[in-house]
Parts: structure tokens; C-alpha cells; sequence
């Protein structure tokens, strides 16, 4: 969606900036480009400002909070629900092994934009 997004600011300001060269001094086109460009700012500001969650913070709230957390969390294969010592964290992922099936899987990220 990163790319999206500054794809639109690209697209918005550039059409900003016709309308501004091309106003040949009319006041509604230079007004417009400017809320064109505006528009553009406002695009990149707001997905810059918007908060994203990593992988890290992912593991310390199942570290923190492992028991619930874990009593929501079921084996993707079997739907069996997973016991604290399923799941490991090794090099930043988390990793399940279904005590009940013996399946083992890297646990996939939710991404959230
Ligand atoms: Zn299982």
C-alpha cells in the first residue's frame, strides 16, 4: 500500500502543477492546482503518520502476555488449541508445533494496512 499511496501523491501533485502552469492567470484553476498539491501533502502526511505494527512488537506481546494470547490461538491444520509450549520464538518468528496433530509452522503476520 506504500507504493499506492505516494503513487497518488505523485499523481496529485502533478496535476497540481499543470493546472498551475497551465492557469494562464485564472483564479479557479490556480485554486485547483493549489488544492491539488494540498491534496497530495495531505496524502503523504496522513500514510506517513499512521501507525504501523512490526514484527517486533508482535513477539513482545506474546511474550508478555503468552497465556492470552495463546488461549485465542488454534493449530491452523487441525484447529486444536495450542498450549503455551507450542509456540516458539526463534529469530524474531514465531513458530507453532501442534501438540495434537505434530504439525509445525511458521506463525504468518497479520498485516494490518
Ligand atoms: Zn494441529
Amino acid at each position: 500500500m506504500k507504493i499506492v499511496s505516494y503513487l497518488l501523491a505523485a499523481i496529485l501533485a502533478a496535476l497540481g502543477l499543470i493546472f498551475l502552469t497551465g492557469s494562464q492567470g485564472q483564479l479557479v484553476r490556480l485554486a485547483i492546482g493549489v488544492v491539488l498539491l494540498i491534496a497530495a501533502g495531505a496524502v503523504i502526511y496522513l500514510f506517513r503518520s499512521k501507525p504501523q505494527v512490526t514484527q517486533h512488537t508482535v513477539v513482545q506481546q506474546i511474550d508478555l502476555s503468552g497465556d492470552v494470547n495463546l488461549e485465542t490461538m488454534k493449530c491452523k491444520v487441525c484447529g486444536a488449541p495450542l498450549a503455551k509450549d507450542s509456540v516458539e520464538v526463534k529469530a524474531g518468528a514465531i513458530f507453532v508445533a501442534c501438540a495434537h496433530c505434530g504439525a509445525s509452522y511458521q506463525l504468518e503476520e497479520q498485516p494490518t494496512w
